[in-house]
């Protein structure tokens, strides 16, 4: 048994480290060989298939956030190799959305606690089989989006202090000046929609990294992709709304935001808009081809996690 770990050394802020020797600790005991890819930045992609190539390891452990986690599932979709998650990156949205147990970092006693319940889960060995979103030649596995959220994702990759509070600030920077743009979904099937909107995310998961539920009906891997449509109600509404990304809480009303199930889909924008998929900043986009991959990685999850999905 072959185990390669995908470590992104500078995701979050927790000791990458003590991650190693846990996992060494288990090589050991439980007799399997351990890999391990550290990313660096500089083409992760292309290293880590020529690796995942060479090596054809049993599992796919990854060390990360929502971005190392979308990278090493580009990488072995549709290659049977079930990913393992240790959520220890800045953003993972992912981890909530599939019920992995919270990282309590940063203490040595809870970082090996957390390693612990995380290992757990990979070892107990219940998975589901996750669809993927293929986004204008781009892959998306947790929330892609266009309008107000990713526009509050720019000023944040644009400004220089991270943190809560700079998430906040930007929040309501763009909140107060952002305007109202047109939009026209076809799907597949013929159904058309059209109408003003502030924001329309192109949904997998159910929720952002902060809890906040965007996406009631989401399920990642039921064959679908949800186009979440946020309207102008009232000033209030889109206050509601889009303070849910913030609060955690959602208390959506039909003409406020409208959900859009499809397996594919195009979407025009008028005027173009500011475009993040898997919290990656893209160019401002006027047109969107959206299909759904179904079924393409399979990752660790609980058996609550399993029986309800
Ligand atoms: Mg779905």
């Amino acid at each position: 048994m072959i185990y390669l770990v995908v470590i992104n050394p500078v995701s979050g802020d927790s000791n990458k480290k003590s991650l190693t020797y846990f996992l060494q600790e288990q090589a050991q005991s439980k007799g399997f060989d351990l890999e391990i890819f550290e990313t660096t930045g500089n083409n992760d992609y292309a290293k880590l298939e020529e690796k995942v190539e060479s090596l054809n390891p049993d599992k796919l452990l990854v060390a990360g956030g929502d971005g190392t986690l979308l990278m090493a599932a580009e990488v072995v979709m549709d290659k049977n190799i079930p990913i393992g998650l240790f959520p220890v990156g800045s953003a993972n949205g992912m981890a909530a959305e599939l019920d992995l147990p919270t990282m309590m970092l940063n203490i040595p006693i809870l970082d090996q606690q957390s390693f612990k319940r995380a290992w757990r889960i990979i070892e107990e060995g219940h998975s589901v089989k996750v669809d993927m979103v293929r986004i204008n030649g781009e892959y998306s596995i947790h929330l892609a989006d266009v309008g107000l959220n990713a526009e509050i994702v720019k000023g944040f990759d644009e400004s220089d202090s991270r943190g809560f509070a700079t998430y906040a600030h930007q929040f309501f920077q763009k909140y107060t000046s952002k305007k109202a743009f047109s939009y026209l979904v076809r799907a597949d099937d013929g159904r058309l929609y059209s109408g003003k909107a502030y924001m329309l995310s192109i949904a997998n998961a159910r929720m952002f990294g902060t809890g906040a539920i965007i996406n009631p009906r989401g399920n990642v891997s039921d064959g679908t992709v949800e186009l979440c449509v946020i309207k102008q109600a009232s000033a209030l509404s889109i206050l509601k709304s889009a303070g849910s990304i913030i609060t955690g809480n959602v208390e959506y009303d039909a003409d406020q935001v409208e959900i859009i199930s499809v397996q594919q889909a195009t979407i025009e924008l008028d005027p173009a808009q500011s475009f993040q998929i898997d919290g990656e900043l893209q160019k401002p986009v006027s047109k969107i081809d959206v299909s759904i991959l179904p079924s393409v990685v399979e990752v660790y999850c609980s058996e609550d996690f399993k029986n309800q999905a």
